[in-house]
């Protein structure tokens, strides 16, 4: 057993060095060993104050099985598998990380925009911190068994909705995007009953974990929770903990330095939403528990990708009355969060104004990155080349053409020299019949004639403009029917597609010939069908 903390580069680890196994590198506890805990052991629902977690156990699985590992994050930490019938034990929350002891994280949070006091992690809890390259990461199994945060709920997942957390947080890393991490998938051979269409009619699935790795799994939520009890110890407790492991360079904690935190916490909620909105990826659920502190993609619930380019569409079903996560609206929530978090940190300020401050800033930053990021889209890579109408007019014209906005952005990443071939494109990415496509021509033909015209005074070589281009504009993302499918085959123990999208979404901007059946508009099939277009939050 090694017993130091490693800090390996494994791109220069010559092949005769055995690569440490997971299970052989040593827990080095930070959150759980400077943080207050709940003194009540127990597992039992209850309000649990003036502790930032719960210390709990696992449920041991009646049958686990493992379903899929993700190689590539294991080989990114340097990590091997070891032997596969340990990892399974410790990842399906049978056997303990060495003796850690596991726990669940306390948290409020607003959801829908009503303040909904402690919630917590009612299905997921920590099994391990290990320090891995100058990092320490946090190992969360979701869904195995009860915490005293469950409520009136089971603390399980179903197959279906981990395979999509899975597969979707895989995917977002490699498009870029900040996410938590998943390590794993394992069915636990236990049934879990879900209702699927709050319809009154239960039905037993398969139960599964997710075991997914973070820095840190801190939300806005977990600072809310000490803020609306008014427990400022508590607070400060939580927050100089957050600067001194994760925003190291801010320093010692003071006034000012929670203020720069506030500032680094907004600017990489900014960068996130700015990526969603790049790749056309709705969350979903934007609650204040499901916003991390390091700006990273949390909990994949009932999220989905833009198709027909509707900026009103949520995938959300609780979510279809006010539409409050639709795709357009993710920046103007993730504001709203932040000034959740600006009002939970304002009792260690105690000035309103910096808060507000940045606040401001976060919108007209928002509307920068934003145009930058939606030109450079369209090849247009020095942002004031473009008018803010150009970008809006597009906008307006791939929602009234109901374009697909993955395969026209993607096809757009050509050499595309008149309007003939301009026109081939949005054909090819319309989901309208050619009728009600055609009323658009003019439009389209005047948006292109400006577009060439700005094109034109854009220096960069056409080679290089496309590359840049196909560098953001993904080929392949992860589309709920492609993800329905895999979970279709899934729950037949027929894990073939699943690993196939895995491979597929590794390289999402890459051409991958042989992968081309996945860059297709989604199926007529898939616009009504349940998991394709809307999702409920049953999981
Ligand atoms: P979510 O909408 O998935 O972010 O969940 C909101 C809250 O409900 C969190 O506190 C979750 O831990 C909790 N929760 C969701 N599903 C379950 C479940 N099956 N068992 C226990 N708690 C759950
Ligand atoms: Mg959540």
């Amino acid at each position: 057993m090694l017993v130091l903390a490693i800090s390996i580069d494994y791109k220069n680890l010559n092949k005769e060095i055995k690569m440490i196994g997971l299970l052989d590198i040593k827990n080095e506890a930070h959150f759980s060993k400077e943080l207050a805990s709940d003194p009540i052991t127990a597992i039992y629902p209850r309000e649990v104050t003036q502790a930032c977690f719960s210390f709990s156990q696992t449920k041991k699985p009646a049958n686990p099985e493992l379903v899929h590992l993700s190689e590539q994050f294991l080989a990114e930490l340097g990590v091997a598998a070891d032997n596969k019938n340990e990892l399974v034990g410790v990842l399906s929350g049978a056997e303990t990380f060495h003796d850690f002891k596991p726990y669940a994280m306390c948290y409020g949070g607003h959801q829908f925009g009503n303040w909904a006091g402690q919630l917590g992690d009612g299905r997921a809890l920590n099994i391990a911190e290990l320090p891995i390259n100058g990092k320490n990461w946090k190992l969360q199994l979701k869904g195995a068994g009860p915490t005293p945060y469950s409520r009136g709920a089971d603390g399980f997942a179903v197959l279906r909705s981990s395979i999509r957390e899975y597969l979707c947080s895989e995917a977002m890393h490699n498009l870029g995007i900040p996410t938590t991490r998943a390590l794993s998938l394992v069915k636990t051979g236990d049934l879990v009953s879900r209702d699927i269409l709050y319809s009154g009619h239960p039905k037993d699935e398969q139960g599964a974990i997710v075991c997914r790795a973070a820095e840190s799994f801190i939300r806005f939520g977990s600072f809310e929770i000490f803020s609306a009890r008014g427990d400022k110890y508590s607070l400060k407790k939580l927050v100089d903990y957050t600067i001194k492991h994760h925003f190291t360079e801010l320093g010692k904690p003071n006034k000012e330095t929670y203020l720069h935190f506030f500032q680094t916490v907004v600017s990489k909620t900014l960068e996130m939403i700015i990526h969603w909105q790049r790749v056309g990826f709705v969350h979903g659920v934007m609650n204040t528990d499901n916003m991390s502190i390091l700006g990273l993609t949390i909990d994949y619930g009932p999220y989905g990708w833009l198709e027909d380019f509707d900026p009103e569409w949520t995938p959300n079903t609780t979510d279809s009355g006010h539409r409050r996560y639709r795709f357009g609206n993710q920046h103007s929530v993730a504001l709203w969060n932040l000034t959740q978090l600006a009002n939970a940190l304002y009792s260690l300020v105690e000035e309103v104004e910096p808060l507000q401050e940045i606040l401001n800033r976060y919108t007209s930053d928002y509307h920068v990155l934003y145009h930058k990021m939606m030109a450079s889209k369209i090849g247009i890579f020095t942002a004031s080349n473009a008018s803010p109408e150009l970008i809006s007019e597009l906008k307006s014209l791939l929602s009234k053409s109901e374009i697909d906005m993955t395969i026209f952005y993607r096809e757009f990443s050509k050499e595309i020299k008149d309007f003939d071939a301009f026109w081939k494109v949005i054909i090819l990415a319309s989901y309208q019949n050619k009728e009600a496509l055609e009323n658009g021509i003019n439009a389209w033909q005047d948006w292109f004639e400006d577009f060439y015209a700005v094109l034109k005074k854009e220096a960069i070589e056409s080679e290089e403009r496309i590359k840049a281009m196909r560098a953001i504009n993904p080929k392949y993302v992860l589309r709920n029917y492609m993800a329905q499918l895999a979970i279709d085959d899934a729950e037949k123990n027929d894990y073939g597609l699943l690993d196939e999208l895995y491979r597929v979404l590794k390289k999402p901007y890459d051409e991958q010939p042989e992968m081309e059946k996945w860059f297709a508009k989604r199926p007529d099939w898939a616009k009504e069908k349940v998991g394709c277009s809307m999702l409920s939050c049953s999981s």
